[in-house]
């Protein structure tokens, strides 16, 4: 039987980060994952404070972002402006390609061990101090799963802390326009949709448009002119042209409840998925992996799998998780689902907040 210390499954954003982290620490690992998926290019809103950690500990800038300085968010007509002010030098947080970020994170990794079949049933064995991966034949001390599609196969199967399944979609495109896009992100919340705008050039940006309801279909039709009709009726943009194909996703919300004893974590969108409305779902990920490398950077330890180390890890995670999940479930059920009764009820706090240089330092340091 083989023997590694890590059996990282998954090939995505989150695994690619992970084993270059591993690779630095000097940690032995294996990483098996179903055939990679047609990838579509994407835009995500990262925050400041990962790239300074980026940057800092592979000694490496990821140089190709775009600043966000301001953001303005509408609660119907109500306006809460959040500047770069707050957190210079740093801007409020950076929109960034997801291909540069697959490129960036896969440099120097070797191809990934295995590929699985995508219909391949697994059978991991979980005994007192490692955990068998039957099919191959390998024995780990952790496994670190990065790929939702794994946890049914991971035997005492995690329970799902929180679930729900939203009846809600959401949508991404890129769009043109002739007018200044000027580091600026919009996020209007009107009548229960919830439409983002982020630049990622001076005159391209690319929108995340959520609380569409069954019905909705009709709004994000292949031509795009009703959804470009609609982010002109919302935005003061005169100009918008769509630049690329209009993608749906359907929006579910869970965290895995990690059992010290099966040593197993559940990183990146295996462990947790949160509404898009804040664009914290990737940043959450990178912050897993931030966490596991200060338990596999610390030498006394030599088990990464034992309680402790599980248990350190979920206590420390679930911070975040919950600040993220409770805030963005809230906001969806007060302005997505009953939209009317409640989006009043958000104003006066958004008042409150835009008149308090204090209450914006404390709402972005929260969630930026
Ligand atoms: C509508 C929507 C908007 C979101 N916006 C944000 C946001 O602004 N900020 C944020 O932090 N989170 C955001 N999220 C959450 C985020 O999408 C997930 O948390 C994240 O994708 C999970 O990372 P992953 O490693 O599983 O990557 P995956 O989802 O597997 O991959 C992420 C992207 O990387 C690229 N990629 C993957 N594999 C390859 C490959 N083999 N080659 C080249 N490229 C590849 C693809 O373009 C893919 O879309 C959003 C989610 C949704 C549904």
């Amino acid at each position: 039987m083989d023997q590694t210390n890590i059996l990282v499954l998954g090939n995505n954003l989150i695994s690619n980060l992970l084993r270059r982290v591993l690779i630095k620490n000097k940690i032995d690992h294996l990483n098996f994952a179903y055939p990679a998926q047609e990838p579509e290019r994407r835009f995500f809103a990262i925050k400041p404070t990962f790239l300074k950690w980026y940057s800092d500990y592979f000694n490496e800038d990821l140089h190709n972002h775009y600043a966000i300085k301001h953001i303005q968010i509408f609660v119907d007509y109500e306006e809460l402006n959040l500047k770069d002010t707050i957190t210079r030098p740093f801007p409020l947080f950076n929109i960034m390609r997801s291909d540069y970020l697959f490129e960036s994170f896969s440099r120097d990794l070797d191809d990934i061990d295995k590929t699985l079949k995508a219909d391949e049933d697994l059978e991991f064995v979980f005994e007192n101090d490692e955990v068998i991966f039957k099919n191959y034949q390998i024995s780990s001390k952790l496994i670190i799963n990065t790929d939702f599609r794994f946890n049914k196969f991971l035997k005492i199967k995690p329970e799902r802390e929180e679930k729900k399944e939203y009846d809600e979609f959401a949508v991404t495109a890129i769009f043109k326009t002739d007018d200044n896009l000027d580091n600026r992100a919009v996020q209007y919340f009107r009548k229960g949709k919830i439409l983002a705008i982020l630049p990622f050039s001076e005159h391209e940006f690319s929108i995340v448009l959520s609380g569409l309801k069954k019905g909705d279909e009709k709004l994000v039709d292949d031509s795009g002119e009703q959804l470009i009709n609609f982010i002109k009726q919302q935005s003061a943009l005169a100009s918008v042209e769509l630049s690329s194909k209009i993608n749906c996703f359907p929006l579910t919300l869970y965290k895995i409840k990690h059992d010290p004893k099966l040593r197993s974590l559940f990183i990146g969108d295996a462990g947790h998925k949160v509404h898009p409305m804040a664009g914290q779902g990737l940043n959450l990920g990178l912050g897993d992996i931030q966490m596991i490398d200060k338990l596999i950077s610390d030498k006394r330890i030599i088990d990464f799998g034992q309680e402790n180390s599980i248990k350190k890890y979920a206590m420390t995670r679930s911070v975040d998780e919950s600040i993220v999940m409770n805030l963005t479930d809230l906001l969806d059920e007060a302005l997505v689902n009953n939209s009317d009764v409640f989006s009043s009820l958000f104003k006066y706090p958004i008042k409150l907040i835009e008149n308090s240089e204090l209450l914006k330092k404390i709402l972005v340091r929260k969630m930026i």
